[in-house]
């Protein structure tokens, strides 16, 4: 097979596998990306995510991960469930909608795989994939092989699809035929998700301080979250998509997605903070095994539920509050819990 050849062959199989768009970029350093992460870790603006300070010179040569890597394939889903589906039912606290059914590491990771040991057998080349499980700038990548531009929200947009989409990368030894790149940028003069966020979470074009973000509180961080960093929290209480729901690009270029492709489910639609605070362990690991609500495992969400009550000031919970203050075996839920009754109560905030 030409590379031509292997690389349509490549990209139907990819596209059979349920993915909606694939891009081919040949290796090489993404020197422009490297700079920007370098700049943003040097920032701060990774705030605890110690882990990113590692393997900065693997994120800038591919061949690190994989000796010998020819060429990237990225491949993109889109989660997008249409817009009555991407409501908060009344009552609720906020889910970010990539949440609101199965892993997407587990759902992409499985079909990414499969196309490598395709790809691995026809060619007797080397791969390996990745889907936000390794040191690889996959924006970086995406943007490199065609598929979209990196937003003022640091989000990868796409024309076809804007922004509602998660991403995967299969490198691999074989010659691939690369795909026009990198994309150009058409945010233009939008500012819409800069002005947006609503904690000024993105201080510059593409540069999103994980310090001010909803996103990294309620799901990245560990522990006790500052005091004046809670009320920004508002009602989320698993992730933050506000800069993306505003985003022009999504109003006119998303496309509902079944159900089933992250197998979506109801109850996550929203949650009711009242009932993960008063959740056991065990209902809470069997309720929600396999989602990505695990990533802020039990304590983070009961956390989440302390501040989310706090910020709605919603005497009801009191009772609930004051239960969890006294016997909560996690001292940062007890101390969360502590918070949000002084809140209620009127006493601070
Ligand atoms: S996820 Fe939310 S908090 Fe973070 S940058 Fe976007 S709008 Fe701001
Ligand atoms: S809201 Fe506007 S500036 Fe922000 S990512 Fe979308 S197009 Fe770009």
């Amino acid at each position: 097979m030409t590379s031509h050849e292997l690389s349509v062959a490549l990209k139907r199989h990819i596209l059979d596998e349920g993915f909606d768009a694939v891009g081919i970029a040949a290796t090489g350093r993404l020197d422009r990306d490297t700079a920007a992460l370098d700049a943003w870790l040097d920032a701060g603006h990774h705030a605890t995510l110690e882990w990113m300070q590692r393997y900065r010179d693997t994120r800038a040569d591919p061949t690190r991960l994989l000796p010998g890597c020819r060429s990237v394939a990225v491949v993109a889903m889109s989660y997008w469930p249409g817009e009555e589906e991407a409501r908060t039912p009344p009552g609720h606290a906020r889910v970010a909608l990539y949440a609101r059914g199965r892993d997407y590491h587990k759902v992409m990771g499985k079909r990414l795989k499969r196309v490598g040991a395709w790809l691995e057998a026809e060619t007797g080349a080397a791969t390996r994939t990745f889907v936000d499980t390794g040191p690889v700038l996959e924006r970086g990548w995406a943007q490199r092989a065609g598929l979209g531009w990196i937003g003022k929200n640091a989000n990868l947009l796409t024309r076809a699809m804007g922004s509602w989409l998660l991403l995967g990368e299969l490198l691999t030894t074989a010659e691939l035929d690369p795909d026009d790149g990198p994309h150009a940028d058409h945010c233009g003069t939008c500012t819409a998700c800069v002005e947006a966020c609503p904690t000024d979470a993105i201080v510059a074009d593409g540069v999103v301080d994980s310090r001010a973000c909803i996103s990294y509180w309620t799901i990245e961080h560990r522990g006790e979250v500052p005091e004046e960093k809670r009320a920004g929290n508002a009602d989320w209480i698993f992730g933050c998509d506000i800069c993306q729901r505003v985003c022009p690009w999504n109003e006119t270029h998303a496309h509902p997605v079944d159900a089933e492709r992250f197998e979506r489910r109801d109850d996550l639609r929203g949650l009711d903070p009242l009932a993960i605070l008063a959740m056991d362990e065990a209902t809470f690991r069997a309720t929600y095994s396999g989602t990505p609500l695990m990533r802020a495992k039990w304590e983070g969400m009961r956390r989440n539920a302390c501040i989310v009550l706090g910020n709605r000031r919603d005497p009801a919970a009191l009772e609930l509050l004051h239960a969890a203050a006294r016997e909560d075996p996690d001292p940062v839920v007890r101390s969360h819990a502590a918070w949000a009754i002084e809140r209620i109560s009127g006493a601070s905030g």
